[in-house]
Formats: structure tokens, sequence, C-alpha cells
């Protein structure tokens, strides 16, 4: 409470790490971008900010929103889709949907043609993945990880999705949604992509930060999220979650623990309940996920992404994705597909990968990347197969490895003394 505001809504208390005369100030800065280039926002938690400042500031914020409001957007769009399909065009550079009447203002701009309502259908397609910018990450599911969450969350018996940062998912379900008379599945996109204001309504797509439970569109937007969390007619809800994974923990699992709460006030019973999701992320973010969530669990489906080279399913020779979902349903409830690989470990009561070996000694499928661990006496628990026991160390790691401690905090947990690759959470 009390923090400063950028154009992304309050920010964030960070503490100074590195040694200097600095170390342990404490400042506040950008929650959503870790890169200053996107948005350079700084304070120190002890500034005084002089009015004037202040009021800069806030105009500077008031700049720095999108030139269109939502509503607007959705009027726009209406009018768009009345057009001929010879009128209707998309600003590439602009990332925009054009009216004719501002066709001029982009002339010297690339733009598609001819824009089907099944494009329009289909933003992530028209729009281009914002991969570079460090702020968004966008990394799209590729089809097969994205059809089988949606069967599996189907299956499960949900009938609402709160689509946090997943706007392919979002889309599939719409889509089918307007194609398919049976099909009685609803989303609402939470993400901080404005972009798609262009494609949904305010029913459909709320502007959102993760990283500090912002709604761009204040009192009202929240109401929508809030009323859409509302389980009428017994229709189930469960929160799906694809965040950056440069991402804070901290910061997200404060979010999500927000949105669980706005579920949770819409219930009339089992208060202590909590809200069913799906948190897709690195599967050496276990230990950080538990430490906020500790009724979670990682299984061990490989989530593949379509615009990520490393992140593509193994069968096909490339390296095996590190993304996993994690749950607070019951392990077992989570079906993986058995014709690719997948099969039901009867001792710990979930599916596993093929390469996952029950593990009689741990009494567990220790193996968290896909391939067969092996178990170290000296450690007394399974380890990846590329290491080694180092005595000089005292633990399983890598064979060369230098045997001094690392001195700065680890990457993965933030304990000093070793390295993200030699990282005990890993394991
Ligand atoms: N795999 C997902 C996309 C995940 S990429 C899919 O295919 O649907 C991460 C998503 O999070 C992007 O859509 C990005 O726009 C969104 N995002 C990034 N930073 C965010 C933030 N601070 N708040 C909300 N959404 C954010
Ligand atoms: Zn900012
Ligand atoms: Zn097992
Ligand atoms: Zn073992
Ligand atoms: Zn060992």
């Amino acid at each position: 409470p009390g923090a400063p505001s950028c154009p992304h809504g309050p920010a964030l208390l960070f503490v100074k790490t590195s040694q200097g005369k600095e170390e342990g100030r404490r400042f506040y800065a950008c929650s959503a971008c870790r890169d200053r280039k996107d948005c350079n926002f700084f304070q120190w938690e002890d500034e005084k900010v002089s009015e004037t400042r202040l009021a800069a500031r806030e105009e500077y914020n008031r700049n720095h929103q999108p030139s269109f409001t939502h509503r607007q957007n959705v009027d726009r769009y209406k009018n768009f889709v009345l057009l001929p399909l010879s009128k209707r065009r998309f600003c590439q550079e602009c990332q925009q949907l054009l009216l004719p009447a501002e066709w001029e203002k982009h002339s010297d701009h690339q733009f598609l043609c001819d824009i089907t309502t099944a494009q329009l259908k289909s933003p992530s397609q028209l729009l281009y993945p914002l991969e570079n910018k460090k702020t968004n990450a966008q990394y799209l599911f590729a089809d097969r990880s994205c059809q089988f969450l949606l069967n599996l969350l189907i299956d499960l018996g949900f009938r609402r999705v709160l689509s946090v940062g997943t706007p392919r998912l979002h889309e599939m379900i719409q889509s089918k949604a307007s194609q398919e008379e049976e099909f009685n599945v609803r989303s609402l996109l939470l993400d901080i992509d404005f972009r798609y204001s262009q494609f949904y309504t305010e029913d459909e797509f709320c502007h959102y930060n993760m990283f500090n439970h912002h709604f761009f569109g204040g009192e009202t937007a929240r109401e929508t999220c809030r009323k859409f969390l509302y389980e009428e007619n017994g229709e189930r809800v469960i929160m799906v979650t694809d965040p950056p994974f440069g991402g804070l923990v901290e910061a997200l699992a404060s979010s999500f623990k927000k949105l669980m709460a706005m579920w949770r006030e819409t219930e009339k019973e089992g208060q202590n309940k909590e809200m069913p999701m799906f948190w897709i992320f690195p599967y050496f973010f276990e230990s950080r996920i538990l430490d906020f969530f500790p009724s979670f669990s990682m299984m061990d489906y490989q989530v593949d992404y379509d615009n990520h080279a490393l992140y593509k399913h193994g069968k096909t020779g490339r390296r095996q994705s590190p993304v996993r979902i994690f749950t607070n349903l019951t392990p077992s409830m989570i079906v993986l597909p058995e014709e690719e690989g997948y099969r039901f470990c009867t001792v710990c009561q979930r599916y596993v990968s093929s390469g996952n070996q029950h593990c009689e000694i741990c009494n567990s499928c220790t193996s968290k990347d896909g391939r067969r661990w092996k178990h170290c006496v000296l450690c007394k628990k399974c380890v990846k197969p590329s290491w080694f026991h180092c005595n000089t160390c005292n633990c399983c790691t890598l064979e060369k490895h230098s045997c001094e401690k690392a001195e700065v905090g680890c990457f993965v947990c933030g304990k000093a003394g070793h390295k993200r690759s030699a990282c005990p959470s890993l394991s």
C-alpha cells in the first residue's frame, strides 16, 4: 500500500543486493518490465518526491496509456466487421486494425489486406508475438499442448477458464464457442498485452498486470473478473496461467493469491477451498512455487511452444521442453496421453513420463526432466544422469566443476554457496 505508480500500475519494492554503499537500500521499480528500456521507473523508498515531480509523473503515466480505450476498440471492431473484405486492413507496424479513414496516416506502413473472419478469430496468429521484449516474453502454445490443456480441463468438468497470460488458450475456447453449438466452455483473458482489446469485448478481456494484480480498467474491470469467478448453475472455474519465466515467483504468487481470494469471496460455501489452478512454469522453479503454494504438485507433462525452438516436443528429436503444469488438483486426476509415452505409476498415484523410473529407495518417480535419473546412496536421493558424486563438495554435481563455493547467491533459490547448475532445489 502507498507504493508509487508507473504506467504499469503500482511499483514493487526491491532491495539492492549488490555489494557497495547502496547495499540493503530499498527502492521502487516497475513491476512488469525487467528491462529498464521498457520502463525506467525508479524511486528510493525514503526519497522525498516534490509536488511538481508527482504532477509530472501523473501526466507521464496518463500519456503512456494506449491511444484508444478498450471501449473505443470494441466500437472500432464493430465497424471493422461491417466492412467488405477488400476494405479490411491490419497495420503490421502499429499492430492495429485500420478503418478506411485511417489508411492515409499509415500509408508508408506495411499492412495486411483482406482480413477474414477466421483471422479475426485467431488474433494470436495475426499479431506478432512480443518475444524479444523481456517484458512480454510471449511464447505461444503449440496446438498439441493447447488442445491437450483444453481437453483436460473439460474432462475434469470445468466450464469456465480464467486465462491469465494465456491468449492462445482463450482464443481456442472463444473460437470453438462460436462455431460449435454444444461447446459450453467460457473464458476470460487477463493479459498485459493491450493489442487483444481490439478483438475482445470488456466481458472477454481485461487489461491486467499479473505482477501487481493491477486492473488497468479499474473497478469496472475488477467487477467483470469477480462476476466471471462467481460459479452460477454449477459451472466450475479453473484458472490457467503461463507467466513470463523471468518473472518473480513471489510477485506472481501474491497476485494469484488475490485472484484466489476474489474467487473465494464469491463462494457461499466451502470457504476454505482453493480455486483450482494450472500454473505453467519450468520444472526448476518447483521449490519456489511450492514455497508459496504447498498444496501444488508438478505434473510430468511437457508443454510445447510454437515460437520457441528449444521448447518443442522431445519425440521430434529436438530438446525436451522444461515447462510443466503445477496444480492444486489431485495428481491422479490429471490423465496424461499414453500415446506420447506417459504411464500411470500406481505407487505414486500419478502419470509420469516414459523415462521416469520409480526409484525403490526414494519410493517415488524422481525424474524432473523426463530423463531417467539415478540414485546416489551418499546423497540419499536420485540425481540427474549426468551427475557424479564429488567428495570435496559432498554432493552430486556435474563432473566438470570447480570445488570452490560460489560467491553470489544462486539464481534459482537465492541461497549462497552454490550456483544455479548445482542448486539442490533442482533435484
Ligand atoms: N503460452 C501462452 C502465452 C504465454 S506467454 C499462450 O499460448 O496462450 C506470456 C503471456 O503473458 C503473454 O501473453 C504476455 O502478454 C503475458 N504477460 C507478460 N507480462 C505480463 C504481465 N505483467 N501481466 C499480465 N500478462 C503478462
Ligand atoms: Zn512500468
Ligand atoms: Zn512412482
Ligand atoms: Zn532414488
Ligand atoms: Zn551424491
